[in-house]
């Protein structure tokens, strides 16, 4: 299998998005260690599944992304009880939408220090081990909002747009290591971070579901679908790949063509 003797580690993928990465490495026979919150026997039944799909192990850790020494010993475990980390997706997120005289200062900084800093500590955290292997896949989940803007979402554009920024850099600063860093930019996928939006978008702009979904969510995007979770995992896959070693330093976008307009 593609992936056969690599460890990976996933973060924010006890769902969503993070949780096709996870299926989708452990399918290639990876060793996964995932993270993220829910209930814990929903999360060890997941956790099985991994392994039993990639016939190696797979490990949960409850690390909070807000917390920098727990990214640290999350990633210390992964390499004491699954082996040194050769892929990090840098994926838990969370979201907030309110005028920016209404946005709490709490949720700017937790959606800061989630979905932005937390990418950063990971790739500290991860790139000694990838050196020391000559070998390493960086992969941020970034956003069409890296790219551009909406209005009622302060703290998550800032922190993706910063997100393309980090991957730039650090790509520059492991291009001779065998290391890429990249990001990819889904539209809006059909995930609980999405559906969980619709009332407060409904509340601050005065809308009904169905006016949210089709005319703020899926305006945006001219296909007029939902990104799948499943998609983006299978770039992810991708990028992970040998002939995968020339991109780095990209922000991908699969957006159903929001970002081309
Ligand atoms: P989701 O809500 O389904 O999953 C988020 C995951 O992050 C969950 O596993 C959750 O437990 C975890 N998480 C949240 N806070 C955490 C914390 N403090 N520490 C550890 N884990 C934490 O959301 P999703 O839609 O799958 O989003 C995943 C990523 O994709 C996010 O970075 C999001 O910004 C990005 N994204 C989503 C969309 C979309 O439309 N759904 C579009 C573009 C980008």
């Amino acid at each position: 299998m593609l992936l056969h003797g690599k460890t990976a580690i996933v973060t924010g993928s006890t769902s969503g998005i993070g949780l096709a990465y996870a299926k989708a490495l452990a399918g290639a026979g990876a060793s996964v260690m995932i993270n993220g919150f829910g209930e814990a026997g929903a999360i060890d039944a997941e956790r099985a599944a991994l392994a039993e799909a990639s016939g190696a192990k797979a490990a949960y850790s409850d690390a909070d992304m807000a917390d920098p020494a727990a990214i640290a010993a999350m990633v210390a475990r992964c390499a004491d009880e699954l082996g040194p980390p050769d892929i990090a997706i840098a994926n838990a997120g969370i979201q907030h939408v309110a005028r920016i005289e209404d946005f709490p200062i709490e949720k700017w900084d937790a959606i800061i220090a989630i979905n932005l800093s937390a990418a950063w500590h990971l790739m500290r955290a991860v790139v000694p081990h990838m050196k020391a292997r000559g070998w390493g896949r960086i992969i941020c989940t970034a956003s069409a909002h890296s790219l551009v803007a909406s209005p009622n979402k302060s703290a998550y554009v800032a922190a993706k747009h910063g997100i393309a920024g980090l991957v730039k850099t650090i790509a520059l600063e492991t291009a001779r290591d065998g290391i890429t860093v990249n990001a990819i930019s889904p539209g809006y996928v059909w995930t609980p971070l999405v559906e969980n939006q619709i009332p407060d978008t409904m509340a601050t702009r005065g809308l009904t579901r169905e006016q949210v979904i089709n005319d703020v969510l899926l305006a945006a995007q001219p296909t007029k679908a939902f990104v799948t979770p499943e998609q983006v995992a299978a770039l992810a896959l991708w990028l992970c790949r040998d002939e995968a070693g020339s991109m780095t330093g990209a922000n991908l976008s699969m957006d159903g063509g929001w970002t081309a307009q």
